[in-house]
């Protein structure tokens, strides 16, 4: 247990070994994309020795589905996964549920804030996708900078309240190493601009928690699927910013169906419950999943 974390709530946890982890949002039930990309990140650890981490991400509070989260960790389990550290069995990074981890996120909001990385923004969705000169990136328009520097006054007046975006103007180019895909180079401002890192509604946003927790967990490789391959660049971002370590990540091919189309968490029929119901023994589900079609990123 690290005692320095009790004082300083941005303190990375110390490893001697790697770690990595399989973050699950507790949106529904897993799928053979979801159950893929879990497996590989857990067998990828196992073979190295490491430590392996259960992590809920649970902070989109409306999209959470009551009893989603236990159900996943009994799939998990009946698949013959195992972990070191999760929300049943703590471990010393816990909580290991983001919505128990307020406090980590506001510290880190602050130390942010502090270095004057952040910035309030008033602009709401609708605004922002009616300004038909902004470029689109990977997740809708890329923000300007409307709202920086802003009267304060202004802000303050603001009915709605503010959200608050992460100023990528200082370190805007971002380059890594992806495990599989090699070296990848991003612009941020080209591809975001300033990102949200608190929703108005005080929602915090995956960008932030992510990253947050993956460099205070200690986690030495994030294995997700390739969608997640554009939000990178922005966790790389708020690590750096942070100064947490970073992990090496490899981003995954994404499963696809017959029709090459791909999974999701909503189209039940390739669910591990409809896996289960067949009476599948967990090795065969195992062998299905891995030899499931997948599309290259
Ligand atoms: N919680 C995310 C999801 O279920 C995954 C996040 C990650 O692996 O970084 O899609």
């Amino acid at each position: 247990m690290s005692t320095s974390s009790a004082t300083n709530p941005l303190q990375p946890i110390r490893r001697d070994r790697p770690v990595g982890r399989y973050a699950p949002s507790p949106t529904g039930e897993l799928h053979l994309g979801n159950l893929r990309t879990a497996l590989l990140a857990w067998q990828s650890i196992r073979r190295q020795g490491g430590i392996f981490i259960l992590r809920i991400e649970d902070i989109d509070r409306p999209r959470t589905v009551p009893g989603a989260e236990a159900r996943m960790i009994e799939d998990l389990r009946w698949l013959g996964l195992d972990w070191d550290e999760g929300p049943d069995i703590g471990g010393p990074a816990a909580p290991y549920r983001q919505s128990e981890r307020d406090d980590i996120y506001s510290a880190a909001l602050k130390r942010l804030t502090a270095a004057g990385l952040t910035y309030p923004c008033i602009c709401s969705r609708k605004e922002l996708r009616g300004i038909a000169s902004a470029p689109h990136g990977p997740d809708g328009p890329v923000y300007a900078g409307r709202c920086r520097g802003r009267d304060p006054r202004e802000l303050a007046a603001h009915p709605a309240g503010a959200s608050l975006r992460f100023l990528v103007e200082r370190e805007p180019l971002i380059q890594f190493v992806d495990r599989r895909l090699g070296h990848q180079h991003y612009d941020l401002m080209q591809m975001s601009g300033d990102f949200i890192v608190r929703r108005r509604d005080g929602q915090w946003a995956y960008q932030l928690a992510c990253a947050v927790d993956d460099g205070l967990m200690g986690v030495s490789e994030v294995i997700r699927g390739g969608d997640l391959l554009d939000s990178t660049p922005r966790q790389l971002a708020v690590l750096r910013a942070l100064e947490l370590p970073e992990p090496v990540y490899e981003h995954l091919e994404l499963v696809v169906d017959e029709a090459g189309q791909r999974m999701c968490k909503r189209d039940g029929s390739v669910s591990i419950g409809a896996i289960r119901q067949t009476g599948m023994t967990p090795a065969a589900a195992r062998e299905l999943i891995m030899s499931q079609p997948v599309k290259h990123h």
